[in-house]
């Protein structure tokens, strides 16, 4: 990705921007969405910005993409019941408008309206 700007994602990171934390560890951060889509929804985000999309973090480094996974199960076993949806928009067309790869942990009842209904 651009090196020029820090994403708020970083600045998240580097506690710059405040963020409900749910998980953090050496790997990654993750916090709840400021503009939820489900009932629970957290952002999952590695703090590397290497990579700004999934696309790039499958073939940079899949096993960080594994992990990413594995942490996905981990959290939402800790939020919810363990069953969860996990979203990566991929493009401004598709809705990414944060350009450091990070999945959306998206779990409990969804509504109509709600992401893949
Ligand atoms: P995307 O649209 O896939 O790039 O996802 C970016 C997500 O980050 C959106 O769902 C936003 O609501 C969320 N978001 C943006 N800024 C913040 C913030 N400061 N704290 C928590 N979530 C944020």
């Amino acid at each position: 990705m651009s090196q020029s700007e820090p994403s708020i994602f970083t600045r998240i990171i580097d506690r710059e921007i405040p963020a409900d934390i749910v998980f953090e560890d050496d790997l990654f951060i993750a916090f709840t969405d400021i503009a939820p889509k489900a009932p629970i929804h957290i952002v999952l985000v590695p703090k590397t910005s290497e990579y700004a999309d999934v696309v790039q973090l499958a073939s940079g480094d899949p096993e960080l993409l594994a992990q990413m996974i594995a942490r996905a199960s981990t959290i939402a076993h800790q939020v919810s019941d363990g069953q969860f949806r996990l979203v990566f928009n991929t493009g401004a067309g598709a809705g990414q408008t944060i350009f450091h790869v990070h999945g959306h942990i998206m779990s409990g009842e969804m509504t109509e309206g709600s992401l893949g209904r």
